[in-house]
């Protein structure tokens, strides 16, 4: 089912979870492991993250180096299919521009829609490490409205090969990013809300946001959604926080602010499950004052913790 109707039928606040594929060579039973402990939420669907490859050094046998291209976390496709397979629950899979030409999206879509996938998260993806701006693939996309446009033209049964009219459409559910903190590449807020729009006016069905840890930075973003004419579903994205060192990772890598009370409780901490007791208790009363505000979903990305978000969600829900 669309998350768009899944949101439209809803009578209460919905949940939903993020999970990443694991690394190359784990069985898919390190999937399940992590999800089960979640499955008695009845989340409304789980998505799955999606990662470009990254460039190696790999010293051959004579003592040289070559360049190989690795995809570290492989298996996204093959991961909802089994998500929805295993749990009979809607899987959503993230599709990026990073890394893919046109065709091999198109292929990927058709693979998903033989699938019975009826949803897609279009972004663009990040730079590879070491490459300091993003660069679209030979072929590919330089930002997610192209990507959310050629998902349209499927969805319309217009394929990149003009000679194929073979009637087929696909019915994807298309969901966007959005970034309450704005997102990091962007001149000013109001230029990143600009884009926003134009996704949604391209036909973004809702908007699944980065994480944030200020609740006043979400509900400033949705009015100035609102203000701005966007109009869809905005759902917030929650992470905990659960240790020390990710005060400075989590700025660096996604770019979000850590609110100061926060940082102050977690740098007093003597450990780690210390940071985890203040992350949880952190999240909890986020949670909850967002399922007040009237959110539609609380989307948790689970990322390596899904005790800390099931001690979460057991509290809020
Ligand atoms: P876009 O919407 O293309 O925006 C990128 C930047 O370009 C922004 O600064 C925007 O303001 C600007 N922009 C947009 N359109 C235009 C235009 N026409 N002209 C000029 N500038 C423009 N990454 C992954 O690799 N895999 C994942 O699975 C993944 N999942 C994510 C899930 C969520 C909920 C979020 C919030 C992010 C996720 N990301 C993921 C990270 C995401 O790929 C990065 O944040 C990326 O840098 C931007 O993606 P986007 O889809 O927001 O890009």
């Amino acid at each position: 089912m669309k998350i768009t109707q899944h949101i439209a039928q809803a009578k209460d606040t919905l949940v939903s979870f993020e999970v990443l594929p694991p690394l190359k060579g784990k069985s898919i039973n390190s999937i399940y492991d992590h999800l089960d402990p979640l499955m008695e939420f009845k989340p409304s669907w789980i998505n799955v993250t999606y990662h470009r490859s990254e460039s190696m050094f790999k010293k051959k046998a004579d003592g040289t180096f070559e360049k190989v291209e690795v995809r570290k976390r492989p298996g996204t496709v093959g991961i909802c299919a089994a998500i929805m397979n295993h749990y009979q629950v809607d899987a959503v899979p993230h599709i990026i521009c990073g890394g893919f030409n046109m065709r091999e999206t198109e292929d990927a879509l058709i693979d998903l829609n033989f699938l019975g996938i009826d949803n897609v998260l279009a972004l663009r993806g990040d730079a590879p490490k070491n490459e300091a701006s993003f660069d679209a693939e030979p072929g590919g996309h330089n930002y997610a409205i192209d990507l959310l446009k050629q998902i349209n033209n499927l969805n319309s049964g217009i394929y990149l090969d003009e000679d194929i009219q073979n009637g087929g459409k696909t019915d994807f559910c298309i969901g966007v990013a959005g970034y309450p903190e704005k997102h990091f590449e962007a001149p000013n807020p109001e230029i990143d809300l600009r884009y926003l729009k134009a996704k949604v006016d391209a036909g973004a069905g809702y908007i699944m946001t980065q994480m944030f840890f200020d609740n006043q930075k979400f509900f400033a973003f949705v009015e100035a959604c609102r203000k701005a004419g966007i109009n869809v579903p905005i759902i917030p994205g929650l992470k905990p926080l659960t240790s020390k060192k990710q005060l400075s990772v989590l700025p660096r890598i996604f770019h979000v602010d850590l609110p100061t009370e926060l940082s102050n409780e977690i740098m007093k901490c003597k450990n780690d499950s210390e940071c985890e007791q203040v992350g949880t208790e952190w999240l909890i009363q986020q949670s909850k004052e967002l399922k007040e505000y009237g959110v539609p979903v609380l989307h948790y990305y689970t990322l390596g913790k899904p005790k800390v978000v099931r001690d979460v969600v057991k509290q809020v829900f």
